[in-house]
């Protein structure tokens, strides 16, 4: 097969970016440096930060006074973790970072030229330099977002809320959005802690999030806010639509098989459905949805009220 670096075409488009000094020369920060000297600079600088951004892009940044790279892509699945540097090159190299057992992701190098087996020593050597760091970062990233969850339900907690609440409302004002927010609360709950006991109600406490879950599209934005009581944020949902969420979420939850012992409980939710008002704040909007789920209750549960 040819290789990608033998073709003598010119490339308009990348020729035009690297006039225009986006190019995949970057600017030549400081002399050239021993492969010893770059590695143990890099071990330094890479441990001042927890921020993966910051890290990976020091690293690409300093790795290019030894081996020219047009572009780097880091990727760690189960953190979520996805992040780019640069522009694409046909070359790639790519290595798989581990240590003690622990995966720390992917790591693909590219540029235009092929990589030298010279190259590739340097660039093995240098990723030492990045275990420990991003390992710690993995770890941090790792903590934080426990930090926001509810273990039992796997669902955000009450902080996570919050945070979430003001933000989906800065950005509601700002894009001139609907936002809408259904209040959920399981009926009858104490019976089923009181004739089962309480880790049968917390299997259906979990089950009943699980369901919730399985009917939304982004399940970021679903928070136990109370004891049995979830909150499910509807960015950019006007009323009518987040009141036909709130009744798809009803179903399904009444659809739903729980058992205890082997026997099947049937089990209900009401719902509050609050949508934002212009100039409106995160708890008037909760309060409201608040009032419409105790109307609900009152008037018989297992139904979904909309807020005045
Ligand atoms: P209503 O239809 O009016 O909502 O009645 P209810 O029984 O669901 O409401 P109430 O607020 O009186 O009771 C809620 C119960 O939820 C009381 C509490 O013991 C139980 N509960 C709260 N958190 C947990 C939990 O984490 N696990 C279990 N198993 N039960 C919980
Ligand atoms: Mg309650
Ligand atoms: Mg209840």
């Amino acid at each position: 097969m040819k290789s990608p670096s033998q073709t003598n075409a010119i490339d308009f488009d990348s020729a035009k970016l690297q006039r225009l000094g986006f190019g995949q020369q970057q600017p030549v920060l400081e002399r050239p440096v021993s492969l010893a000297q770059l590695r143990q600079q890099l071990s330094i600088q890479l441990q001042t930060s927890l921020e993966p951004q910051r890290i990976l892009g020091l690293f690409f940044r300093e790795v290019q006074r030894l081996v020219p790279l047009d572009a780097l892509t880091y990727e760690h699945k189960s953190s979520d973790l996805r992040l780019e540097f640069g522009q694409r090159g046909r070359h790639s190299i790519s290595y798989s970072l581990s240590h003690e057992g622990e995966h720390l992701g992917e790591l693909v190098f590219r540029r235009g030229q092929r990589f030298s087996e010279k190259d590739q020593g340097s660039l093995e050597s240098l990723l030492a330099a990045l275990l420990y760091p991003m390992r710690n970062t993995l770890l941090y990233r790792a903590a934080t977002q426990k930090a926001l969850r509810d273990p039992l339900t796997d669902t955000g907690n009450r902080i996570a809320m919050d945070q979430t609440l003001a933000r989906e409302i800065e950005v509601a004002r700002r894009h001139l959005q609907p936002l809408s927010l259904l209040m959920l609360d399981i009926d009858h709950f104490k019976l089923i802690n009181d004739t089962h006991g309480h880790s049968v109600g917390d299997e259906v406490l979990r089950a009943v999030a699980t369901s919730i879950k399985s009917q939304l599209r982004n399940v970021d934005m679903v928070f136990r806010y109370g004891g049995e009581e979830f909150l499910v944020l509807l960015s950019n949902t006007p009323r009518e639509a987040a009141a036909m969420v709130g009744e798809r979420l009803r179903f399904a939850v009444q659809a739903e098989d729980y058992l205890a012992e082997g026997r099947s409980i049937a089990l209900t939710i009401s719902i509050g459905c609050s949508t934002l008002l212009p100039g409106e704040s995160a708890e008037s909007l909760l309060r409201r949805a608040d009032n419409a789920l105790y109307i609900a209750k009152r008037e018989g549960r297992n139904r979904l009220t909309m807020a005045g």
